[in-house]
């Protein structure tokens, strides 16, 4: 019982972060509450993510990643601001993905519809989490000629735009949930009405989106797992952060007369074969703390490296 008890607070702390979250650094829903002044807010704006929407007059993105992939697209290299992604993810790792990102939030709340969660075969889970890496190579290959032209020969700067079309122009918006559903979304749902075969486009990505939501009623953070090019960039550099979680062989005993943590975990990570000083799952674990809140021998913790 007293177990239990303990398991709710920490998944009630989350899940109240996770919504304070959600309503505060959303700039839709902050605009329709508070009328505020966004050219005084404008250094700021740009450093939370999701802070914007087309209203958003200042708006060039849904987040930190996007905002420095459009700086470089446009000749810029945002220093600043690649120094304080890497800060928060050498101190906080990828507590962002598992108890603030609104994209994650919907789909815990779609998690949450009981149902029997499934597992993807090891094979075809270790196949589909390139795909994010893959897209980050892309939106990587179309930004960089654009930006080092954009200074350096302006012809064929404008040339490569034109060519790729509004890939020169939303390079992560293709490829980003929260770039679609928070910044072109409700402009996108006004122009596509009445059907059209010109919008063939929209309504296609719209379904790739919807039908991934969908699928993350029984595969939990599905689109965090295989397609968010922010977690493409934080796992990448997860292994290198001071907050990490870490299992006691001692207190553990093992998959095959527990294995408890391995079940619970959105991410499908085999905890039980990470080394057991540090754990990130290759970088894919959010430090939701399910697996720790779940253990039945508090074999799980959580530690800071190096400190
Ligand atoms: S839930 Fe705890 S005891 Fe069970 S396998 Fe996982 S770490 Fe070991
Ligand atoms: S390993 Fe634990 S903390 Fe990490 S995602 Fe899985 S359940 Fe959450």
């Amino acid at each position: 019982m007293r177990l239990k008890i303990k398991e709710n607070s920490t998944t009630i702390t989350r899940r109240l972060i996770q919504i304070l979250a959600f309503l505060t650094i959303n700039y839709i829903i902050i605009e329709a509450i508070f009328p505020i002044n966004l050219i005084s807010l404008e250094g700021f704006i740009k450093f939370l993510p999701i802070l914007n929407s087309p209203r958003n007059p200042l708006s060039n993105g849904a987040g930190i990643l996007e905002y420095i992939f459009y700086s470089m697209a446009n000749g810029i290299f945002p220093f600043f601001m690649i120094g304080v992604l890497i800060l928060v993810f050498l101190f906080s790792n990828r507590v962002f993905c598992g108890w603030i990102c609104p994209i994650g939030t919907i789909q815990d709340a779609c998690a949450a519809i009981p149902t029997k969660k499934k597992k993807l075969s090891i094979k075809t889970h270790q196949s589909l989490l390139k795909i994010k890496y893959i897209f980050v190579i892309i939106i990587i290959i179309i930004i960089f000629p654009l930006g080092i032209t954009r200074n350096t020969n302006y012809i064929f700067y404008t040339e490569f735009k034109n060519t790729i079309g509004a890939f020169a122009d939303q390079p992560v918006g293709f490829f980003s949930l929260s770039e679609f559903l928070f910044v072109y979304f409700p402009t996108i749902i006004q122009e596509i009405f009445p059907f059209s075969w010109d919008y063939f486009a929209s309504y296609t990505i719209i379904g790739f989106y919807i039908l991934i939501i969908v699928i993350s009623v029984w595969y939990p953070r599905f689109y965090c797992r295989y397609f968010c090019p922010f977690a493409a960039v934080a796992s990448a550099v997860s292994d290198y952060s001071f907050l990490k979680l870490s299992r006691n062989p001692v207190k553990c005993i093992g998959r095959s007369e527990c294995g408890l943590c391995e079940r619970v975990c959105p991410k499908q990570i085999r905890i039980l074969d990470e080394p057991f000083e540090f754990f990130t799952g290759k970088g894919e674990c959010n430090l939701c703390i399910k697996c720790k809140e779940k253990c039945p021998y508090d074999a799980i913790q959580i530690k800071f490296i190096n400190f």
